[in-house]
């Protein structure tokens, strides 16, 4: 029989909790902004809200494990967020001793990349692949590895960090603390960067455009698709570096497959294509032949109940 699992998937911009089994049905899902400016107990509070909220939609029904997937460095066998940049208030949290003391059933926690990779390889795209990655293009960026058919943690469970490796050594400060680190150059936050600095260089020269204040990283995509001349020089941007962060990732444990998820990713087809292209002339001389995907769409929903499979063998 396959057990009822509530889902959290706690992302820099917005919190989701759904309730679903272990088949992979979804029965309900309720997203909301995150909070971050509220401290530690607004943040529980929420996330409690959230989640009686999903189960109440479900129709109640008698949950046996929480999943819980967070952005950050997270110590999975304590249960703790070690830090999370994009959140700061979950830093030290231990998300699965309150879940689980709130909702009276055991819990269980990973990052969001280890998270959706187990998700793509139970429920997605990665049924047959043996080495893949994840690689969410969000706030921040990550990546969930799988190596000869298993999940990579590394020796302190903190693998996968490629978007604190550097790319340009003279490059933006990150959150981390490292100058020009992928995510600091490429992640949805820094087009939000590049963006606000395109609006203020076009504002100073007083040349009209599309380009207001505080865009996101989905508003520049879509002015892209729409093929406005100053979103293109952002994208390019970006995907070049993008396509830099999947080279060096690929020399190190040279996979089959990469998954490109995300909010980024929703911009479709034609960006998965750019980062392909890319992709294959960054290599160079160190060609090898990786297929480059846009991941199964929604698989956030999927990873915490993956997850739950995965760490209790459920079925
Ligand atoms: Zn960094």
């Amino acid at each position: 029989m396959p057990k009822i699992v509530l889902g959290y998937d706690i992302g820099g911009s917005k919190i989701l909790a759904a309730v679903g089994n272990t088949d992979g049905t979804v029965f309900s899902r309720i997203e909301k902004k995150t909070a971050i400016n509220i401290g530690r107990q607004g943040l529980l509070k929420q996330l409690f809200e959230i989640g009686e909220e999903a189960l109440k939609t479900a129709g109640n029904l008698k949950i046996t494990s929480i999943g819980i997937i967070c952005a950050g460095l997270i110590d999975q066998k304590k249960g703790i967020v070690i830090t999370s940049p994009n959140i700061p208030s979950v830093k030290g949290l231990n998300l699965v001793g309150e879940l689980s003391t709130h909702f009276k059933v055991p819990a269980h926690i990973e990052n969001d990349a280890a998270g959706a990779a187990i998700a793509e390889k139970q429920f997605g795209l990665a049924k047959e692949a043996e080495n893949f990655a994840y690689i969410p293009l969000s706030t921040g960026i990550g990546a969930g590895l799988f190596v000869n058919g298993k999940i990579y943690r590394g020796s302190h469970g903190l693998a996968g960090e490629i978007g604190h490796t550097v790319i340009l050594a003279d490059g933006p400060l990150c959150s981390c603390g490292r100058n020009g680190c992928f995510e600091a150059i490429a992640s949805g936050s820094a087009v939000a960067r590049y963006a606000k600095e395109e609006y203020r260089l076009l504002k100073k020269n007083s040349r009209k455009s599309e380009f207001t204040e505080n865009m996101d990283a989905r508003s520049v995509l879509r002015l892209w698709e729409n093929g406005n001349v100053e979103a293109g020089v952002i994208v390019d941007r970006i995907i070049y570096y993008i396509a830099i962060g999947i080279v060096n990732l690929a020399c190190i444990f040279d996979p089959e497959l990469i998954l490109i998820g995300g909010g980024m990713s929703n911009a479709g087809e034609a960006f998965i294509d750019r980062i392909r292209e890319t992709v294959k002339k960054e290599f160079k001389t160190l060609y090898r032949d990786v297929k480059i995907l846009r991941a199964t769409p929604d698989i956030a929903v999927l990873a915490p109940i993956a997850l739950v499979k995965h760490i209790t063998g459920q079925s």
